[in-house]
């Protein structure tokens, strides 16, 4: 197995000067002074670069007119080193341990009326910087930042398309681990080497629930061993070198099933994941999506028994907007990527589900992910 290189490409700095202009326009068309951006996937999304959070302050200010400056402890700046910041247009404020660096901040606003913070920026430096920013309202940079990131370019549909063959490639490869007699854990072991193996720099995440687990959507690994005849639902993911995250679930069956009720269910299943993808295309809402699922499910009685939205969007992060869910009247634009997970559980007994990730075309949606649909049947 090659293990691929950990090298991060960043998108070219001609990208991430366009993305920093429409973060701009998106602050002053939100009435924002300025947009604070914290280490993490909105930084890493501005500049290439996520970066780390820590008790002393780094936050890239972006004023809704004006330049935009990184505001970084001076020890943790040589992290910094490959953000092309003289092409970006960007200005870097090191500060020492002594400064305050909250009043660096608000020294560069003057006096704003409005600021928008990450949505993940630490409490102690939201609080100290209320306590600097004076009279200043304090909002959330997510809705802005969102009406960014949820519409993808061609180098992120590229890489969502990279990190889709890379899980698809390990699922191929689950017969090899999972049989009766192993435990969800020894499984799980195996698929988070293989995520690495093929492609991936972490595994962020390896559900595997058998039996009355499967039931359980957001079940991890245990100790139970698995039985010929159980329902495995595998449910896997992590982020490519690039940032982007792969995401995708089939359901396998250890040898035939123990459940007299398992292939009638799974084909409503089948049949709902099929509807929603095929709901997909610019224009419909992000809860018509969902509601094509949930209609097939719940006609054929099983409503009760999905019990989640049906996706979330992914990008640099697993779990991002747009969410496929009932009230949210979001009109699909080309370029937004998503889960399509609808799932049937039945506690106690076994649960099914399948997820593709589809991104939004002219005219309808592709999908990423390119393994069978159908339950896979194990050699037991
Ligand atoms: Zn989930
Ligand atoms: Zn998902
Ligand atoms: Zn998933």
């Amino acid at each position: 197995m090659s293990r691929r290189s950990l090298h991060t490409p960043a998108p070219d700095a001609a990208a991430l000067r366009a993305r920093l202009d429409r973060a701009r326009a998106a602050a002053a068309a939100a009435s924002t002074d300025a947009l604070l951006i914290a280490p993490g996937s909105d930084l890493r999304y501005l500049l290439g670069q996520a970066g780390g959070s820590f008790e002393r302050l780094t936050t890239l200010v972006v004023p809704a007119d004006g330049t935009p400056a990184l505001v970084v402890p001076k020890l943790e700046a040589p992290g910094y080193a490959d953000v092309p910041t003289d092409d970006l247009g960007v200005e870097l404020l090191t500060w020492v341990d002594g400064d305050d660096p909250y009043k660096l901040v608000a020294d560069r606003l003057g006096k704003p009326g409005r600021v928008a913070v990450s949505d993940f920026t630490p409490a102690l430096h939201v609080l100290a910087l209320r306590a600097a920013l004076g009279d200043a309202e304090q909002t959330l940079a997510g809705p802005v930042v969102r009406e960014l990131r949820m519409r993808k370019d061609a180098a992120e549909i590229a890489s969502l398309r990279e990190a889709g063959a890379a899980i698809d490639r390990v699922h191929a490869r689950v017969h090899e681990w999972l049989r009766p007699g192993r435990t969800e854990a020894e499984v799980g072991a195996d698929i988070a080497a293989a995520i690495v193996e093929e492609g991936h720099v972490q595994a962020d995440f390896v559900i595997v629930g058998s039996g009355p687990n499967g039931a359980s959507p957001h079940h991890d690994v245990s100790e139970r061993v698995i039985e010929k005849g159980d329902v495995v639902v595998v449910d896997i993911g992590g982020p490519l070198p690039a940032g982007y995250n792969s995401d995708s679930t089939r359901t396998y069956a250890v040898g035939t099933p123990r459940d007299a009720d398992v292939a009638e269910t799974y084909a409503v299943l089948q049949r709902a994941q099929a509807a929603a993808v095929a709901a997909v295309k610019p224009g419909v809402t992000a809860e018509a999506v969902d509601a094509a699922a949930r209609d097939v499910i719940a006609e054929a009685g099983f409503g009760e028994y999905f019990i989640h939205r049906t996706g979330h969007g992914i990008g640099l992060d697993v779990h991002e907007e747009p969410y496929i869910i009932a009230g949210n009247a979001l009109p699909l634009e080309p370029g937004m990527a998503f889960s399509v997970e609808p799932g049937i559980y039945q506690p106690g007994r076994w649960g099914a589900r399948i997820e593709d990730i589809v991104v939004v075309t002219a005219d309808g949606a592709e999908s990423v992910n390119n393994q069978p649909h159908e339950l896979v049947v194990l050699d037991a």
